[in-house]
């Protein structure tokens, strides 16, 4: 099963792809971890992705394409994988179409978590992150069991450097212009599927596992 989840950023893309690793069993490639990881080891990748990081901005086509067609060459993705934040850019769609064509292979499903704009913000500024395993939380919508603990390693939560107001405000900027023509492509191709991301964790998982259904 070869998936990709679209949806700006805080529509609940991570939250939903634990869920899907889980029960599905394939590996969650999210390139925002990627670069996030490299950051913390120091890599050159890392130094590349920082600078735009920082400002909210996409990290170049080139870099990202790079990162994602070594991943989908490992092992672990011959069947099936879930992409978490790419493509976020119809060239990076384009250059994904040709891979997994050179990889005798192609997506099942574009799954769009679609959320209003207006509730982003207060998703993103709410949002807390283990670092240890990157589960993500919120502080009112999520909570974990215990506050300012990760409910699976007892690690202390921390909030992403790029969930700050002023950062969220252009990453949805960046985000939105990019959307629609990455949506309209895959419209086009007649993979994507639209889920409605503004009810309950719970309930959109549900809404995931039924469209899934169809292909297991
Ligand atoms: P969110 O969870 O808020 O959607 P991500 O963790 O997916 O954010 O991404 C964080 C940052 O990493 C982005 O703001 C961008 O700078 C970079 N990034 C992640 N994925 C991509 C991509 N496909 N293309 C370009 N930049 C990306
Ligand atoms: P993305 O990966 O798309 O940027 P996340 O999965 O990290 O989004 O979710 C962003 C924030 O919103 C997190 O704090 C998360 O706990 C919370 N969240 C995710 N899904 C929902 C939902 N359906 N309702 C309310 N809050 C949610």
């Amino acid at each position: 099963m070869n998936l990709i989840l679209m949806g700006l950023p805080g529509a609940g893309k991570g939250t939903q792809a634990e869920k899907i690793k889980e029960k599905y069993n394939i590996p969650h490639i999210s390139t925002g971890d990627m670069f996030r990881l490299a950051i913390k080891e120091g890599t050159d990748l890392g130094k590349q992705a920082k600078e735009f990081m920082d400002q909210g901005n996409l990290v170049p086509d080139e870099v990202t394409i790079g990162i994602v067609q070594e991943r989908l060459s490992k092992a672990d993705c011959q069947n099936g994988f879930l992409l978490d934040g790419f493509p976020r850019t119809v060239a990076q769609a384009e250059a994904l179409e040709k891979l997994l064509m050179d990889m005798n292979t192609s997506i099942d499903y574009t799954l769009h978590v679609d959320v209003p704009v207006e509730k982003l913000m207060e998703r993103l500024t709410g949002r807390r992150i283990c670092p240890v395993c990157g589960t993500s939380y919120h502080v009112i919508y999520n909570p974990p069991k215990k506050e300012g603990i990760c409910d699976k390693d007892g690690a202390k939560l921390i909030q992403r450097e790029d969930d700050t107001a002023e950062t969220v405000q252009n990453r949805l900027e960046v985000n939105i212009k990019q959307s629609q023509p990455l949506l309209d492509f895959y419209a086009n191709k007649g993979y994507l599927v639209t889920l409605n991301g503004d009810q309950d964790i719970n309930q959109v998982f549900k809404d995931i596992e039924s469209k899934l259904e169809e292909i297991c």
